[in-house]
């Protein structure tokens, strides 16, 4: 399962962190799972639910973010952000697009104790 081994390189991090900065909880954590991550927000919910009992992170609350995916647009010459991976520009309706993020799963916010 995917979700699983993203979780356990999130709780890898966290402990990394927990070493480097000298906290023993987490208290909040904010994910961000971009629009074109093959990735499935409950079943990562899920997996971290598991995955983090009797850890550092097991009394955080988890917030995931859900970023637009960003392209480039060819026809535009500039990024644009679109709600899915096959979704057209959004300004010139174009379909000559690559992708430029949007791709991961990050962590952007932690609260320790
Ligand atoms: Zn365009």
């Amino acid at each position: 399962m995917h979700e699983l081994s993203l979780c356990e390189h999130l709780l890898d991090l966290l402990q990394d962190e927990a070493r480097r900065h000298e906290f023993s909880r987490v208290t909040r954590i904010r994910l961000a799972v971009g629009q074109f991550a093959c990735v499935d927000p409950d079943a990562l919910r899920f997996a971290f639910d598991v995955i983090r009992r009797d850890t550092l992170a097991a009394g955080a609350a988890v917030e995931i973010d859900r970023p637009p995916g960003r392209v480039w647009c060819d026809d535009c010459a500039r990024e644009v952000e679109v709600p899915t991976r096959l979704a057209p520009c959004p300004s010139c309706g174009g379909l000559r697009l690559s992708p430029r993020g949007g791709g991961d799963l990050t962590l952007v916010e932690l609260e320790v104790a």
